[in-house]
């Protein structure tokens, strides 16, 4: 199916290499002292530069801060001097995406809860090919983050991805679940990410993150609300975007609350660790077939 296709493996693969400058770009420039904002926008315009496009706005996860955090617009916060950042980038190449993160220590205090989901991560990828079973590689993440002395976090898991669509149905758990016989099909293209912390082991919703999504299109009275929906549809498809992309946009920060409250828009909500622990996460982007499995994000 797609993924065998030479064109769409070229897609994915570009989108890959992309994603994996991107993503070594962002934790490079993210230090203490930098303005996250600037970091971001320059992540995101490289991936332009390259030709591809961001699949979501880059995340940025301090500390407790799971996912679903991108900073807000004109916002000049600075990285702190010392914490857990958690940087994860998406990129797209004509629908196809490529989703990655990776962890720093900012500061160098927390390498330790760093490397316990990066361990994760490279024990659990050779384990991936057509039929590998879903219980053993959440098991083998889940031992390793608890080998390590920290929780793996249950409630967020890798998934399958589909042409302009991040989260495609399929789920690849973090944690050992010895009555689930699920396994990888072939013909897919999934992201695992295991994601470590120090607290309770699970996350909780907190506030908008300043992302959204488009939900549902509607019949709207108002010409300029329309436009502004056919705006979103037309750049964005369905796959997630920041406020901030919209600000060339005549009184975008109004209409956008419009259009969640007739629920046209979805706004993410910050994912915060439970016990407020601080957490880690790796991610890469693999194509699985019979023919062999690939990192496109490595
Ligand atoms: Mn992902
Ligand atoms: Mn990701």
């Amino acid at each position: 199916m797609f993924a065998t296709d030479p064109e769409v493996r070229e897609k994915l693969l570009k989108a890959g290499s992309i994603a994996k400058e991107a993503r070594e770009r962002g934790i490079e420039l993210s230090e203490p002292g930098s303005v996250i904002y600037d970091v971001v926008e320059e992540v995101e315009s490289l991936i332009a530069r390259r030709g591809g496009r961001p699949a979501f706005p880059v995340n940025i996860g301090l500390n407790s801060v799971a996912a679903h955090y991108t900073p807000p617009y004109g916002d000049r916060e600075r990285f702190p001097a010392s914490g857990l950042l958690k940087f994860d980038v998406g990129v797209e190449v004509d629908g196809y995406v490529a989703d990655t993160a990776a962890s720093k220590s900012l500061g160098g205090a927390m390498h330790e809860l760093v490397d316990a989901s990066r361990s994760a991560l490279e024990s659990a990828l050779p384990l991936v090919r057509p039929g590998a079973s879903l219980a053993m590689i959440g098991t083998t993440i889940e031992n390793v983050i608890r080998g390590g002395g920290y929780r793996p976090i249950s409630n967020l898991m890798g998934h399958s991805i589909e042409r302009h669509n991040l989260h495609a149905g399929f789920s690849i758990y973090n944690v050992a679940r010895s009555d689930d016989s699920t396994t990888i099909p072939s013909e897919i293209v999934i992201a695992v990410e295991p994601f470590a912390t120090d607290g309770g082991g699970y996350v909780v919703s907190g506030k908008l993150g300043n992302i959204f999504s488009f939900s549902r299109e509607r019949k709207l009275e108002d010409p300029s609300l329309q436009e502004f929906q056919s705006i979103i549809m037309e750049r964005y498809n369905r796959l997630p975007f920041a406020e901030r992309w919209l600000a060339d946009v005549r009184d975008w920060r109004k209409k956008i609350n419009k259009l969640l409250r007739l629920g046209v828009l979805h706004g993410y909500e910050m994912l915060i660790e439970g016990k407020g622990g601080s957490v880690s996460q790796w991610e890469h982007t693999l194509i699985v077939s019979r023919e062999g499995v690939v990192r496109t994000t490595a």
